[in-house]
């Protein structure tokens, strides 16, 4: 069936700067990380993508490994844009991706130099059958490739009109601080950090979301359910249904522990109370700080899409809220 969108697609999502950029990230972004592989029911995947749509999601996250197999994500991707978003809707998307982790074998298939990031890029956009991606990522740190390298293909692939802007991910606050620097150099601002962060894993607090601010870089946060520990998924054992009992899930049986799960139960309880479910709860919690553009979300159905979006409708907390969630995860 053809697909047009909804014309009150504007009407509730809110839209924050990054950073200190033009640009402009839905509160609520959607990746593409599981669900949308070859091994993934395509169907279920272009609903997902077309209702996240008309809900105001203009942001959808990919890497050159997603699927699996690795790069079927961004094919599948790029059928569901030829199907439903071609011509002018191009322009109302930003469509990102990433090089850093293994893509093909050989010394030239991993990391962050010059000759990875800029071949991997020609990838990506051959498999979206795009010209050019809205965001770039460097997706992880190199030790072994000078800071520089990684950050100058970056700012080649601005120039060379193969992406708009650039982003970097799962960078340390220290290592951030220097790529910010050397895009600042050479005329191509940083406009974003994509890092892990959720009620369950917080290392952005100790310093890098300061970093974030004082450079007005935007922070859009990914797995910020952890996986979907932090929703009712797994209250009750571990569905057939779930990331954990899918083999090719990166979350494994042996993280969902006895301990998370009492949390997680303490968790949902001041959910309850505050009249949201446990998802609501914690994507509000991440967007509670200001600095936080966008919250990086998975879906594998339409029905968690729109659990989730309801967050936006409340995320601000009492302190006694705050001082019980911090009670319960420490
Ligand atoms: P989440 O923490 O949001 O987990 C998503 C999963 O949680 C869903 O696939 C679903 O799993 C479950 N879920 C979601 N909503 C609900 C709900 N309302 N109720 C119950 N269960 C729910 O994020 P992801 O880990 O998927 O990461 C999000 C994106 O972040 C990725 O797609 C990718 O774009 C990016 N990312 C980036 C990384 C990087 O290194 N830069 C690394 C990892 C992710 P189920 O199958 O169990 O239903």
């Amino acid at each position: 069936m053809s697909y047009t969108p909804s014309s009150s697609r504007y009407d509730h999502m809110q839209y924050n700067h990054c950073g200190k950029s033009g640009l402009k990230l839905p509160a609520v972004s959607l990746g593409l990380w599981h669900n949308f592989g070859d091994v993934d029911d395509f169907k279920n995947g272009r609903a997902i993508i077309r209702h996240a749509f008309d809900k105001g999601i203009t942001h959808f996250d990919l890497a050159n490994n997603y699927g699996p197999p690795p790069g079927s994500a961004e094919e599948n991707f790029s059928k569901i844009l030829r199907k439903d978003f071609s011509g002018y809707l191009r322009d109302e998307l930003i469509i990102s991706s990433k090089a850093g982790y293994t893509m093909w074998p050989g010394a030239y298939g991993d990391w962050g130099s010059r000759k990875y990031l800029l071949s991997s890029l020609d990838q990506s956009l051959k498999r979206m059958d795009l010209e050019y991606v809205d965001i770039f990522y460097s997706h992880r740190p190199d030790p072994n490739t000078p800071i520089e390298e990684t950050m100058q293909a970056l700012d080649h692939a601005v120039r060379s009109g193969k992406a708009l802007y650039v982003g970097i991910s799962n960078y340390s606050a220290e290592q951030s601080k220097e790529a910010f620097t050397v895009l600042k150099q050479l005329g191509t601002p940083c406009v974003i950090h994509q890092p892990k962060y959720s009620m369950f894993v917080r290392w952005v607090e100790e310093g890098l979301l300061d970093v974030l601010e004082e450079y007005g870089v935007g922070c859009i946060p990914f797995s910020p359910l952890a996986q979907g520990l932090l929703t009712n998924k797994y209250l009750n054992g571990i569905p057939e249904d779930s990331r954990a009992a899918n083999p090719n899930g990166f979350l494994q049986v042996g993280d969902v522990t006895g301990d998370k799960i009492e949390k997680v139960k303490k968790l949902n309880e001041i959910a309850i109370r505050r009249g949201q479910s446990l998802a609501q709860m914690a994507l509000a919690w991440v967007l509670k700080d200001r600095r936080v553009t966008s919250v990086l979300i998975g879906a594998s159905s339409v029905k968690q899409l729109d659990d989730n979006l309801e967050a936006m409708r409340n995320t601000g907390f009492e302190a006694e809220e705050l001082a019980e969630i911090e009670e319960i995860l420490k």
